[in-house]
C-alpha cells in the first residue's frame, strides 16, 4: 500500500499546486523514488484515460471511502501497469470492480477506434504535442533499398505520396499515407501513433524506427565507405548501424561505451541491422589513446555523450532527474560533454566531427561548443550545415548558426542539438554527399515491371 498511498499523495499535491513533481516525490519519503516518480508519470499520462474508465464503471459512487487520487493509480495498475501488488484493503475492493473496469477500458478503445494502450493518448482528448510527432522510419540500406521498402509497404495498402514538400504536408498526414522526408535521404515518414514494431521489415531490420533529429548526426558526418569512424558514446547504436549503413559495412567503426547493458543491446541491434563493420568496446571513451595506432586511420567521429535528455519527453518518465534543469547536474554533464569534445579533437587524423545531444539546454549544447573552439584556437571551426533546416543554435555566440537545434514546434521531432566541426584547412569543406540532391525512388508507375528483389531476404 506505501507505494500506492504515496502516489496517491504526490498526485493530490500536484493537482493542489503544492510544488513540482520531483519535489514532491523526492519530499514523499518513500524510499524507492525511482519507483514512485515512475508510476506517478505514468498515471498521469493517463489521466484522461483513466478518469473515463472509473466515471463509466462508477467506481467512486460505489466505493465512498475511496480518494479520486487513490482510485487513479490502482486503476492504473490494475489495467495498465503490472497488476495490483500490495494494495492493502483496497485490493479485494478492485478485485470486485475488475471486470466492469476492464469493459468499460475495452469500450472505450473500441469507440476510440484504437487497439494499443498507447494510442488511447493520441487519440483522445488533452493528447500532447509530442504524442502528435510523425513516425519517423529510417530505410536500413545495409538490408535493403527505398525502392524495395516502399514497394513492399505499397503492397501492404500504404499509400505512397513521394518526397515530401515541407514539414505542413507531415503536420496534415493521416491514414495509410506516407512521404520521403522532405531533406534526410532514405527516411519514410508515417502519420503519428503508426506502430511497426511487430512489423516484417522492423523484426528483420530493413527498417529502423528513429526520430529524424537523431538521424542528423550520422548524415551530417557522413563518413565515406572505407573510412575508420569513432562512435565515442555508442550505445544503444542506432547512430552506429546508421554510420555503418553510410560507409556500406566498408572501413571500421570503433564503438565504445561505459554500460555493459547499453551495449548487450547495442549488439542484438546492431546484428539484426546487418553491421559487420564494428567493433564495440565496453570502455570509456576519456581513457581511449588518440595515439593508439589503431586509431590512426581515424577522420570521423561522432559524440553524441550523456546528457540530461531535457529534449526528450520518455527519458523523462525513466528517469527522475532527466528532465531536470538542475544547475548542477547541468554543470556535471557539461563538464563531461566538454572534456569529451576536446578529447575527440586531439585524434590525430581527425577531419570532422558531429556533437548531437538531446537536450535543449544551451549549457550543454552551444556552450560546450563555443568553450571548447575557444580553447582549442582555430584547430577545428564549426561547419554552416543543412542550410533549408529550419532552426538553428541559439545565439550566444558569433557561428552558433551553424548549427542545427530541432524541436516538436519547429521541426516536427523530439528535441536536439547538432553542431558539426571540420579541421581548419581541410579538405572535406563541403555539404555531405548524401545532402545532395537525391532521386526519389522509382516506385510510382504502378505498371512498371520491375525486378522483384525481396525485402526480407538477410
Ligand atoms: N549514440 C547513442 C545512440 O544513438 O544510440 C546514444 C548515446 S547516449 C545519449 C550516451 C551514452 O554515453 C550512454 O550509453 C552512456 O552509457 C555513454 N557514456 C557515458 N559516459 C561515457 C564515457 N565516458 N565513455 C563512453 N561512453 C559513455
Amino acid at each position: 500500500m506505501a507505494l500506492y498511498g504515496a502516489a496517491a499523495a504526490v498526485l493530490s499535491g500536484l493537482e493542489a499546486h503544492q510544488g513540482s513533481l520531483k519535489t514532491l516525490v523526492y519530499g514523499s519519503r518513500f524510499q524507492n523514488v525511482r519507483q514512485l516518480y515512475a508510476l506517478v508519470c505514468e498515471t498521469q499520462r493517463y489521466s484522461a484515460v483513466l478518469d473515463s474508465v472509473i466515471r463509466s464503471a462508477g467506481l467512486l459512487q460505489a466505493e465512498k471511502k475511496l480518494k479520486p487520487h487513490l482510485a487513479k493509480v490502482l486503476v492504473y495498475e490494475l489495467l495498465l501497469g503490472r497488476g495490483l501488488r500490495g494494495g492493502g484493503r483496497w485490493k479485494p475492493v478492485l478485485s470486485r470492480h475488475k471486470a466492469r473496469l476492464q469493459a468499460e477500458f475495452a469500450r472505450l478503445k473500441v469507440k476510440r477506434c484504437v487497439s494499443r494502450n498507447e494510442d488511447l493518448l493520441e487519440s483522445g482528448p488533452g493528447a500532447g504535442q509530442g504524442a502528435k510527432l510523425p513516425r519517423f522510419v529510417r530505410v536500413n540500406t545495409l538490408k535493403t533499398n527505398l525502392e524495395d521498402a516502399v514497394d513492399y509497404l505499397k503492397r501492404e495498402g500504404y499509400v505512397y505520396q513521394g518526397r515530401a514538400s515541407g514539414l505542413d504536408e507531415l503536420r496534415a498526414l493521416q491514414g495509410k499515407r506516407f512521404f520521403l522526408d522532405s531533406l534526410l535521404p532514405e527516411l519514410l515518414v508515417f502519420p503519428s501513433g503508426t506502430d511497426f514494431h511487430k512489423h516484417p521489415l522492423y523484426q528483420a531490420g530493413h527498417l529502423i524506427l528513429q526520430d529524424k533529429a537523431s538521424c542528423l548526426p550520422a548524415t551530417l558526418l557522413a563518413p565515406p565507405p572505407g573510412s575508420h569512424v569513432i562512435d565515442a558514446c555508442a550505445a544503444p547504436g542506432n547512430k552506429t548501424s546508421h554510420l555503418a549503413a553510410l560507409l556500406k559495412n566498408q572501413g571500421k567503426i570503433f564503438a565504445f561505451d561505459l554500460d555493459a547493458g547499453r551495449l548487450a543491446t547495442m549488439a542484438t541491434l546492431l546484428t539484426r541491422a546487418g553491421v559487420s563493420c564494428c567493433e564495440i568496446a565496453n570502455k570509456d571513451f576519456l581513457s581511449v589513446s588518440p595515439s593508439d595506432p589503431r586509431y590512426r586511420q581515424v577522420q570521423y567521429i561522432l559524440l553524441d555523450p550523456s546528457c540530461s535528455g531535457s529534449g526528450m519527453v520518455s527519458r523523462q518518465l525513466e528517469e527522475p532527474s532527466a528532465g531536470s534543469s538542475s544547475q548542477e547536474r547541468l554543470q556535471a554533464l557539461a563538464g563531461f560533454q566538454r572534456r569529451a569534445l576536446s578529447h575527440a579533437l586531439s585524434f590525430p587524423a581527425l577531419q570532422r566531427l558531429v556533437y548531437s545531444t538531446c537536450s535543449v539546454c544551451q549549457e550543454e549544447n552551444e556552450d560546450v561548443v563555443r568553450d571548447v573552439l575557444q580553447q582549442i584556437e582555430g584547430t577545428f571551426r564549426l561547419v554552416h550545415v543543412l542550410p533549408p533546416w529550419p532552426e538553428r543554435g541559439l545565439s550566444t555566440f558569433p557561428e552558433a548558426e551553424h548549427c542545427l537545434r530541432a524541436s516538436p514546434e519547429t521541426t516536427l521531432t523530439g528535441g536536439f542539438f547538432v553542431a558539426v566541426l571540420e579541421r581548419a584547412g581541410g579538405s572535406s569543406g563541403s555539404e555531405p554527399q548524401a545532402l545532395a540532391e537525391e532521386p526519389e525512388p522509382n516506385v510510382a508507375p504502378k505498371k512498371k515491371k520491375k525486378r522483384r528483389r525481396r525485402p526480407l531476404t538477410t
